[in-house]
């Protein structure tokens, strides 16, 4: 059974949220000249709450991380529009420097190469007090403050490697680095664009374990960018499935996991190694997904989709709240 939404209804109304932190409402992402402009990212719409941690998951391509640079304003080659409210503040209208403000102090951002964002030459110490001390704080009160953060985020002998170089750490701790910097700042929302690729699964795991235990111990907001489902079951406890510009599938985590709707989300599912299954090739999801200048019509997964009828390559799928408390774009589930 499915619950079709009415014209005008927002579906991510409909879905129980904690009190809403950030609410991205119909953003559209365009790039190029005016008069050939092709969008990227097509009115993504979501909330997350004060404490939440939600990952917004996708193959390479789907148009996550450019989302995730859009909320902070960070990439000026493209066009935004529709609203992205931080705590009543639309940031699609903040001024260059009030955004500036908010950066590294309410929304803190970490990259997936720690080296693109660490300076070889300065010490770590003084980099990850750097953010206090372009908010005034004295230089003793941003070290006190950095050390406390290295010391959360279990760096060893915090103290001595205050004075130390990123060249001196090794990639898990240069991540743990620059978690701290995006923290010391005590921010409200965490945004994590694929924090944990370039690592080894055993340091993984290890820099992930730490989010969660700081995000619940700070009531810490995180969106987790992740292309990877593996990584996403032990620490959202929502998740967001894009595809080709749009998400196509959300729900709670677990139930997400329990009984995935879109054909996309299954296909991402079943190609996560499990340890009760052992099969001589994880399955894939054949092809990729299209450039988004040369986006299919209808459904823009149907040429990789094994369920795809008729209708799929004629008409954009509609969102569909389902009975299981998410929303699906896909005909199978009966919006138009
Ligand atoms: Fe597959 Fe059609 Fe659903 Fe798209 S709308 S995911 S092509 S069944």
């Amino acid at each position: 059974m499915t619950m079709v939404l009415k014209r005008g209804e927002d579906v991510a109304d409909q879905v129980h949220r904690p009190v809403p932190l950030l609410n991205v409402d119909q953003l559209c992402i365009d790039i190029g000249a005016r008069n050939a402009s092709v969008r990227i990212v097509d009115k993504v719409s979501f909330t997350l709450g004060k404490g939440e941690r939600v990952a917004l998951v996708g193959e390479s391509g789907s148009g996550k991380s450019v989302t995730a640079q859009a909320l902070m304003r960070l990439n000026p080659r493209v066009r935004l529009s529709g609203r992205v409210d931080f705590d009543g503040a639309d940031l699609l209208q903040l001024s260059a420097g009030q955004m500036a403000a908010l950066r590294g102090s309410r929304i803190g951002m970490v990259f997936q190469d720690p080296m693109s964002s660490l300076d070889p030459l300065m010490t770590i110490g003084d980099q990850v007090a750097e953010t206090l001390r372009i908010r005034g704080i004295g230089r003793q009160e941003a070290r006190r403050r950095a050390l406390e953060v290295l010391d959360e985020l279990k760096v060893e002998r915090a103290v001595e490697r205050l004075e130390s170089y990123p060249h001196e750490f090794s990639g898990g701790m240069r991540q743990r680095v620059v978690l701290a910097m995006a923290l010391v700042g005590e921010p409200d929302l965490l945004i994590a664009d694929e924090p944990t690729t370039a690592l080894d699964v055993r340091v993984q795991e290890r820099v992930l374990d730490l989010l969660d235990e700081i995000s619940r111990r700070r009531g810490l907001a995180v969106l987790l960018i992740t292309h990877d489902m593996g990584i996403v079951a032990g620490f959202a406890d929502r998740v967001m499935v894009m595809y080709s510009g749009r998400i196509v599938e959300e729900n709670e985590a677990a139930q997400l996991f329990r009984e995935p709707q879109h054909p996309y989300t299954r296909g991402l599912l079943e190609a996560v190694p499990r340890a009760d299954r052992t099969v001589d090739r994880l399955p894939s999801i054949n092809g990729a997904p299209p450039l988004p200048s040369s986006r299919p019509k209808g459904c823009h997964f149907h040429p990789r989709c094994d369920r795809a009828t008729g209708v799929c390559s004629a008409e954009t799928p509609g969102e569909t709240f389902t009975p299981l408390g998410g929303r699906v774009r896909c005909h199978l589930y009966g919006a138009g």
